[in-house]
């Protein structure tokens, strides 16, 4: 029997599958020898260990600590090592050439731009610099028979006074590989109301934006991130779930949650992430799972792959364990990130019609043509039709 149920997708087939990625923070995403690399080249010599395979496990052990200052230390090092321009396109190109490996077809990764001026950048300097390596990442890819596309989001930190300054970045470079803004950072006593500005400024420019809300603070930050700045999407958002009532085998949503769904806001949900800052108890208990059957726009992103030890394929394995998910399942929401998504309409549709859908009925009918020693093809049909 090699695949007697061939909707439930294998790790080889999750990593072939196109994935499409809304939440993924450049300076959470760098090669451990790279850090080392640029580290030595620079004369940094805080690192905690020198070797990768040690840094690495480092840093995934930091983020799991439940320290928040041992986590923020994770990304000092990271950002202290991105402070030149050949280290910021080194580092964006190996983003979009890891992403790609792992079968990420669309990806937005955001950084914030004002931690990366210790070296005398400009915040110019700085997106000309990511914006170089997505383009040479891609190449890469491309080269390496892989295919992706990569925009930038640019973050403003939410404890900082210069949101109004990166949206009008995010603003001037919208045509040149910006795709939107984001505002990111402890939540507890920075709500994003502070930044109206900023997101006023957006809004009249008919430009786009993403909030962190609803993940260490609950559904107030949500619902200040959609009804007063007006947010597109909801980074994490899965407090969400506080404003859903189960009894039994009934579920009730509140005000807040129904609008959310009714709306179709898009909640970028980060599993391994959530686990980690206790903002969830388990893979099998993370809300994604209740969201997911109730309809929500959800999507699965990966948030910081080098603190989280993770990938998108691996975020996808995760779930299909906890929730038995198909390829099916993988499809709707791959497809939900990508109807998210901020670049255009049409360009998403095509990204849908012409790369998604494709890619997903190639991996569905490959049983087909591998039936397993005494699998007759009946008996995998069944199994099919009850995904
Ligand atoms: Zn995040």
């Amino acid at each position: 029997m090699q695949n007697p149920t061939p909707s439930v997708p294998t790790p080889e087939q999750i990593r072939r599958a196109p994935k499409a990625l809304l939440h993924d923070h450049l300076d959470g995403g760098l090669r451990p020898a790279t850090i080392v690399e640029i580290a030595r080249a620079t004369g940094y010599t805080a690192l905690p260990e020198t070797d990768p395979e040690k840094l690495g496990a480092w840093f995934r052990e930091a983020a799991d600590s439940g320290s928040l200052e041992r986590y923020l230390e994770t990304f000092a090092h990271t950002c202290a090592v991105m402070q030149t321009r050949d280290a910021l396109v080194r580092v964006a190109a190996e983003c979009a050439e890891d992403l790609a490996a792992d079968g990420v077809v669309y990806a937005e990764v955001r950084y914030a731009p004002e931690q990366h001026l210790e070296g005398g950048l400009t915040l110019e300097e700085v997106v000309e610099a990511v914006n170089e390596g997505f383009r040479l990442g891609e190449q890469r890819a491309r080269e390496a028979g892989h295919r992706i596309r990569v925009g930038a989001l640019l973050t403003a930190m939410r404890h900082a006074a210069r949101s109004q300054e990166i949206a009008e970045l995010a603003n001037r470079y919208r045509d040149s590989g910006v795709v939107g803004f984001d505002i990111a950072g402890a939540e507890a006593g920075y709500p994003p109301t502070r930044h109206l500005d900023a997101f006023d400024y957006l809004k009249r420019e008919n430009n786009h934006f993403t909030i962190h809300a609803g993940e260490a603070f609950g559904l107030p930050s949500i619902w200040q991130a959609l009804q007063w700045c007006g947010a597109d999407r909801l980074g994490h958002g899965v407090r969400i779930i506080d404003d859903i009532e189960r009894k039994g085998g009934e579920v009730s949503l509140g005000r807040l949650a129904s609008y959310v769904r009714d709306k179709r806001v898009p909640l970028e949900m980060c599993p391994t992430s959530n686990l980690q800052t206790g903002a969830a108890e388990s893979y099998e208990e993370h809300p994604i799972g209740l969201l997911r059957r109730l309809h929500f726009r959800v999507t699965v992103n990966t948030d910081n792959r080098l603190m989280s030890g993770t990938s998108m394929s691996r975020e996808f394995e995760h779930l299909v364990d906890a929730f038995g998910y198909t390829l099916d399942d993988m499809q709707w929401f791959t497809v939900n990130a990508m109807k998210s998504a901020f670049i255009p309409f049409d360009e998403r549709l095509a990204m849908i019609n012409e790369v998604i859908k494709p890619g997903y009925a190639e991996l569905k009918a490959e049983w087909l043509f591998t039936p397993g020693p005494g699998t007759p093809p009946v008996a995998s049909g069944s199994a099919r039709s009850g995904s």
